[in-house]
């Protein structure tokens, strides 16, 4: 009765660094199957837990700046002084797929995507309290005490495009916020302007067939 729709839907996650986004994320994939996350391309240092092709494409400025010029972005924006970006080509590809993709971006990258592709569902993690948010920038260990200032006073800004956003999921235990958004995820699927096609005729004749088979 219900034809649906073959291409898959886009999420994007955003919310302030050190908010938990990429723990979350990380929780989903293993819970959804049908899931892909996207890898982003940075001219950031790589940290000494990531690893490239993994966590990030790791390139230098000149690299991304001819991807920029090659427009092999879907999307691409300054960050804390270092470029981030989604890559075009493979996401359209598992979106064809019929698979749903994830995108961890900030909220420049997020707004831009919400132009070119209004269709996308933007969630906003938050933390559950600005004190919580500083001790777990700081429990990384991983960032000098300059970049988790500034990282933290971008949070205010952040927080603050909030209404951009069709979700907001405060991150106070991780799997309370990873139900929150399967629940999300879940009734994405079932909204009516999501699916293909409802087949009525088809509901017209089985209510006659059967009408007709009980006289
Ligand atoms: P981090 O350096 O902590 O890994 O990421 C810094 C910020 O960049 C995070 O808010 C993250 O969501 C965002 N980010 C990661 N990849 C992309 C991307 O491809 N595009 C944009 N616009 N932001 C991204």
């Amino acid at each position: 009765m219900i034809k649906e729709r073959k291409r898959g839907n886009l999420y994007v996650i955003s919310g302030p660094s050190g908010c938990g986004k990429n723990s979350i994320i990380q929780e989903l994939l293993k819970r959804q199957s049908n899931l892909w996350l996207s890898i982003s391309c940075t001219s950031r240092e790589k940290r000494l837990n990531e690893v490239n092709g993994k966590d990030y494409y790791f390139l230098s400025k000149d690299e991304f700046e001819r991807k920029i010029k090659n427009n092999e972005f879907l999307e691409y924006a300054l960050y804390a002084d270092n470029y981030y970006g989604t890559p075009k080509e493979i996401i359209e590809k598992h979106l064809d797929a019929g698979e749903d993709v994830i995108l961890e971006i900030e909220i420049m990258g997020a707004l831009k995507i919400k132009k070119i592709l209004p269709e996308t569902l933007f969630i906003f993690i938050l933390p559950p309290s600005m004190k919580e948010l500083r001790k777990r920038l700081e429990g990384r260990g991983s960032e000098s005490k300059s970049t988790i200032d500034k990282r933290f006073r971008k949070a205010y800004e952040e927080i603050n495009s909030i209404n951009d956003y069709n979700y907001v999921v405060v991150n106070d235990e991780i799997s309370n916020a990873v139900e929150k958004i399967c629940a999300i995820l879940i009734s994405e699927k079932c909204r009516v302007d999501r699916i293909e096609s409802l087949d009525i005729d088809n509901v017209e004749e089985e209510i006659h067939e059967t009408l007709i088979n009980k006289n």
